[in-house]
């Protein structure tokens, strides 16, 4: 089912996740031991990201270097069937821009398609860890925007080679990334916004937030959007913080702001048990006033943390 047809027949919040595919070499069992105990609120979805590849430099013989590329993260598609098949659950793959080209990012959609799978986030993703910018395939796209025009254009039974007879559309619901403080790249919000009106004009269904720790900036987002005429469902994502290395982390790596508040309460905890309950209690008011406020789903990253995100849904669901 539609992500968007969950939140048309929902009265109230939906509950839904993020997980990452484990390091390659895991077992599955580690994203099953994650989801089976958020299963008692029912969560509406799950999404699963997609992680490109990177390069490594391996010490050959004769001492030179070897660049080599990896994927530390594959089985995204292969996570998305098993949830649907073992929990009954919708499953949301992410599908980036980088690293694929048109008609390879064709032929995962197919794949998608013939799983049965309804949704998928259309995302540019970003650079290669070791390069400074991000650079599109030769013949993939250069924004999300483009990923969401071949999406559509799937929909809508156009493949690339339009000598197909016979075609049968996809039918995928897309949901696009949205920043309420401003995508790093972006001389400036507005000029972001503009750029997330044309995913959605192009035909994207909702939005789901990078993380916030500050509703406000949620709540000045949805007014912005609607400014822009932008009037599908925004979904606020939500991280709970569980240690004192995250708050850097987080602020470097996805370019969000910690408020000040927070940073204090942080400041005091002399272990990471305690910055988890600090991470956890800012977390159930940040969801109690998403709530209030009649968001329409709430969206936890995980991020291998499901024992504190029990414990906030455990509080508001
Ligand atoms: P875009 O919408 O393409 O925007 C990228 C930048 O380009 C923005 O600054 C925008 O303003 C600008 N821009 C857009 N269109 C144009 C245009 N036509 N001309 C000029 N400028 C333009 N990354 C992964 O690798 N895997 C994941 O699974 C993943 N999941 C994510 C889930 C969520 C909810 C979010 C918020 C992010 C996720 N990301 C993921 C990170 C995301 O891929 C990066 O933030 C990336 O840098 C931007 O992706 P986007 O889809 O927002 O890009």
């Amino acid at each position: 089912m539609k992500v968007t047809d969950h939140i048309k027949q929902s009265k109230s919040t939906l509950f839904s996740i993020e997980i990452l595919p484990p390091l390659k070499g895991k077992s599955i069992q580690s994203i099953f031991d994650g989801i089976d105990p958020l299963m008692e609120f029912k969560p509406s979805f799950v999404d699963v990201t997609y992680h490109r590849e990177e390069y490594l430099y391996k010490k050959r013989d004769g001492g030179y270097l070897e660049k080599v590329s990896i994927r530390k993260r594959p089985g995204t598609v292969g996570i998305c069937a098993a949830i649907m098949n073992k929990y009954h659950v919708d499953a949301v793959p992410h599908i980036i821009c980088g690293g694929f080209s048109k008609e390879e990012t064709e032929n995962a959609l197919i794949d998608l398609h013939f799983l049965g799978i309804d949704n998928v986030l259309a995302l540019r993703g970003d650079s290669i860890k070791s390069e400074p910018e991000f650079v599109p395939e030769p013949n993939g796209h250069a924004y999300a925007i483009d990923l969401v025009k071949q999406i559509g254009s799937m929909n809508k039974g156009h493949y690339m080679e339009d000598e197909l007879a016979d075609v049968a559309p996809t039918n995928f619901c897309i949901g696009v990334a949205g920043y309420p403080e401003k995508h790093f790249e972006a001389p400036n919000l507005i000029s972001d916004m503009k750029h997330l009106k044309t995913k959605i004009d192009a035909g994207s269904e909702y939005i789901v937030t990078q993380m916030f720790f500050d509703n406000i900036k949620y709540f000045e987002f949805l007014n912005k959007c609607k400014d822009m005429n932008i009037t599908v469902p925004v979904i606020p994502g939500l991280k709970i913080l569980t240690t004192k290395k995250q708050v850097n982390i987080l602020a470097k790596i996805f370019k969000i702001d910690i408020p000040q508040p927070l940073l204090e309460q942080i400041e005091k905890c002399k272990t990471d048990a305690e910055v988890k309950e600090v991470g956890i209690e800012w977390c159930i008011n940040q969801s109690k006033e998403l709530i209030k406020a009649k968001v329409p789903c709430l969206h936890y990253y995980t991020m291998g943390t499901s024992e504190a995100t029990r414990r906030v849904a455990s509080q508001v669901y």
